[in-house]
C-alpha cells in the first residue's frame, strides 16, 4: 500500500537545511522498492545533487568482533570535536538475508548518537551488491547535502560489499588484530589490496607487543602490492578504541591523503570515474533485467538449454542466436 509522502520540494528543502528527521524520511523513500518511491527517490537526489560530494568519504571494515563501532564512536567524537559533521553509514550484510543482524543486535555508539554533529543510519542495501551502491551511494550523497562533512561507511568485512564500498569511498580503512592471521579474520587478500590504511585495533595491555609486531608486518605487506594509482603508500598503525590511542593519528594519516591527492588530481579523477563507474554498473543491471525479465526470452532460453545437451547447438551459436532475437524485438516494437 503506498505510504503518505510529502512532496519532493519538503524533502529537498529539508535535506538543504540540514533538518535530520527529513533526511532520514527522505532515505527512508531511497531506501524503498515501491514504484511511486522510486521516482520521488530520483527527483530527490537529482535536486540535491548540485550539493553533495563536498566531503571525504572514508569506508571502514574489519570482521565482527574487531571493534568497528568502538573504534568509529571514539573516531566520530574526534571528528565532532574537530568541528565536523560526522555520518555513519552501516552496511550489515546478514540483514540481508533476514538471518537477524551482526550489527544491530547491540547497543552501538551510544555516545556519538546523540550528538547533532552525528548522524548514524543503519543502510539497508538490499539482495544484492548494485544495492549497495545505490541505496547506500545515494544515502551518502544525502547526508553531504544535509551538510555532513565526513562520510564513514561501515562493512563487516567478511562479504563482497566491501567492493562495491571501495567503489564509492576516497579512503579504504581496514581494522585488523594482532595475532589472528588473516585467514583467522576471514579478510580476504582482495581486502587488504584496497586498504589505504591498515589499524590493528585493540593495542592495549598485554596486546601491544603483539601488535607493534604486526603492524610491521602489515606495513612490509603492503608495500609488496603495487603501487596505486592515487601515489599514496599504505600505511599501518595501532590503536586502542577503547583506550582512545591512535585515534588522531587515523584522522591525521587520512589528511595526509587527502593533501596528496588533492594536490595530485587522484581525488578528482577518481571520484569523475567512480561515477562514471556508477552509471554504467546500473546500465549492465537494467540491460540484464530487460533482456532475463521478458518471458518470450525465458521460455526460448528452456529450448535453447534442451538443444544444447542434446549437441543440437553449441552453446555459442545459441547465445548468438538468441540475442538476435532480443535484437530483433525492438525493431517490431
Ligand atoms: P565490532 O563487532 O567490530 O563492531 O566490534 P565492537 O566495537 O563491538 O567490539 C567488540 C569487542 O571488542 C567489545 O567487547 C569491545 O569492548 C572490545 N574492544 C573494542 N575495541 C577495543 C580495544 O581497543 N581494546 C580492547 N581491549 N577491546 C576492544
Amino acid at each position: 500500500k503506498p505510504k503518505k509522502r510529502l512532496p519532493a520540494r519538503a524533502y529537498i528543502d529539508g535535506v538543504l537545511k540540514g533538518d535530520r528527521v527529513i533526511l532520514s524520511r527522505a532515505i527512508t523513500i531511497i531506501e524503498s522498492n515501491l514504484e511511486s518511491d522510486k521516482s520521488l527517490a530520483k527527483e530527490i537526489v537529482q535536486e540535491i545533487l548540485p550539493n553533495s560530494g563536498k566531503s571525504i568519504r572514508i569506508g571502514i571494515t574489519g570482521v565482527p568482533g574487531v571493534g568497528k563501532s568502538t573504534f568509529i564512536e571514539v573516531f566520530g567524537l574526534h571528528l565532532v570535536k574537530l568541528g565536523h559533521k560526522v555520518a555513519i553509514l552501516s552496511i550489515d550484510p546478514s540483514s540481508q538475508r533476514s538471518r537477524g543482524s551482526i550489527l544491530g543486535d547491540k547497543t552501538r555508539m551510544d555516545e556519538l548518537s546523540v550528538l547533532q554533529e552525528a548522524y548514524i543510519r543503519p543502510s539497508a542495501s538490499g539482495d544484492t551488491l548494485g544495492g549497495v551502491s545505490n541505496k547506500t551511494g545515494e544515502t551518502m550523497l544525502l547526508c553531504e547535502a544535509a551538510g555532513y562533512d565526513v562520510i564513514l561507511i561501515e562493512t563487516v568485512g567478511v562479504g563482497q560489499s566491501e567492493t562495491a564500498v571501495h567503489g564509492m569511498t576516497d579512503f579504504f580503512l581496514l581494522l585488523m588484530l594482532a595475532g589472528a592471521g588473516d585467514e583467522l579474520q576471514g579478510i580476504k587478500k582482495g581486502i587488504m589490496e584496497m586498504a589505504d590504511m591498515v589499524v590493528i585495533n585493540k593495542a592495549d595491555g598485554d596486546n601491544i607487543t603483539m601488535s607493534k609486531l604486526a603492524k610491521r608486518q602489515y606495513q612490509n605487506a603492503l608495500h609488496i602490492f603495487p603501487a596505486s594509482e592515487s601515489g599514496w603508500t599504505p600505511v599501518a598503525s595501532t590503536a586502542s578504541a577503547i583506550k582512545n590511542i591512535g585515534i588522531s593519528n587515523v584522522w591525521n594519516e587520512i589528511l595526509n591523503f587527502k593533501k596528496l591527492v588533492d594536490e595530485n588530481g587522484y581525488f578528482i579523477k577518481n571520484r569523475n570515474h567512480q561515477q562514471i563507474k556508477w552509471m554504467y554498473n546500473n546500465i549492465n543491471e537494467e540491460l540484464k533485467h530487460l533482456f532475463y525479465g521478458s518471458a518470450n526470452i525465458k521460455s526460448e532460453l528452456s529450448e535453447l538449454e534442451k538443444d544444447i545437451v542434446t549437441s543440437k547447438i553449441s552453446p555459442v551459436k545459441a547465445a548468438q542466436q538468441i540475442i538476435k532475437e532480443f535484437k530483433n524485438s525492438f525493431k517490431h516494437s
